[in-house]
């Protein structure tokens, strides 16, 4: 008879992609994508600019459509209809390379926005969620601040507070350091290691291998639309098994 602990049922991935295809027009981007992703997980996705990492990531906040596999996000099911968007954007955040934020409000503005908006928060609740994150992130002096009053490091770390605003429970990068000049990606990775020392889930796109080395419980190689290989970091990096693997990390390291 079998331990009743060993019999629990593991807890559900909070992302599961199965069998994902998904084309532009008559150009395939995405070929039979499985991932699983576990709550606290902290996942680096690396491969060749044009393997499809971005439009991975974008599927699942449902920024772009699938047109085959299946796609559940902590138990929503994005495949199954139009109605689940919502739900779950608030439920995952998102970072991007170019930090989007409004050009036209405040830092706090930009902060409040949406929380007020989508998740029907008060004002002054909303203030101070966005205080509370602005002082994480270690600036929150800029508040009243415009985005083009700060550095693109500043604003990457404001776009990163934004989102948790939201509280969600996954946070979705897309190559966040890729837009800053060189002095500025400590800080904006420094933020980032603070958040998966929280216990954060987190998929991120990056070329930064420093990071992924001590930040990563796994990274996983694209290339033209496959997920190649996948494995924790000293293996990935230690033993890459595809050629693809090698050459790729042969030019950025
Ligand atoms: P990566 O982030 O790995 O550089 P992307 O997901 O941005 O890759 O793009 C993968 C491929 O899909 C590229 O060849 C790109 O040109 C193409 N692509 C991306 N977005 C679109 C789009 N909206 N319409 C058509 N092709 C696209
Ligand atoms: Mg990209």
């Amino acid at each position: 008879m079998t331990d009743a602990v060993t019999t629990l049922p593991a807890p559900a991935p909070i992302i599961e992609m199965q069998g994902v295809d998904k084309w532009y027009g008559s150009f395939q981007v995405l070929t039979d994508i499985d991932l699983s992703v576990r709550a606290g997980e902290r996942i680096v996705l690396c491969g060749p600019s044009g393997s499809g990492k971005s439009t991975l990531i974008r599927c699942i906040n449902r920024l772009e459509t699938v047109q085959k596999g299946r796609i559940v996000v902590d138990g929503i099911d994005l495949t199954a209809g139009g109605k689940n968007v919502d739900a779950v954007r608030a439920e995952v955040g998102m970072v991007f390379q170019q930090f989007n934020l409004f050009p036209h409000l405040t830092i706090l503005e930009n902060c409040v926005l949406s929380p007020m908006r989508s998740k029907g928060m008060s004002r002054q609740e909303a203030e101070a969620t966005a205080m509370q994150y602005l002082k994480r992130v270690r600036i929150p002096e800029q508040a009243q601040k415009y985005p083009s009053q700060l550095s693109g490091g500043q604003q990457q770390r404001v776009a990163i507070a934004r989102a948790l605003c939201l509280s969600p429970k996954v946070m979705l990068f897309d190559e966040p350091t890729s837009a800053l000049d060189p002095e500025m990606v400590k800080e904006v990775l420094d933020t980032m290691i603070g958040l998966a020392d929280d216990g954060m889930t987190m998929l991120c796109v990056t070329h930064e291998m420093g990071f992924a080395r001590s930040v990563a419980d796994r990274v996983i190689f694209m290339a033209d639309g496959k997920i190649l290989e996948q494995a924790p970091p000293a293996q990935f990096f230690g033993q890459p098994r595809h050629e693809k693997t090698r050459q790729f990390l042969g030019q950025i390291l």
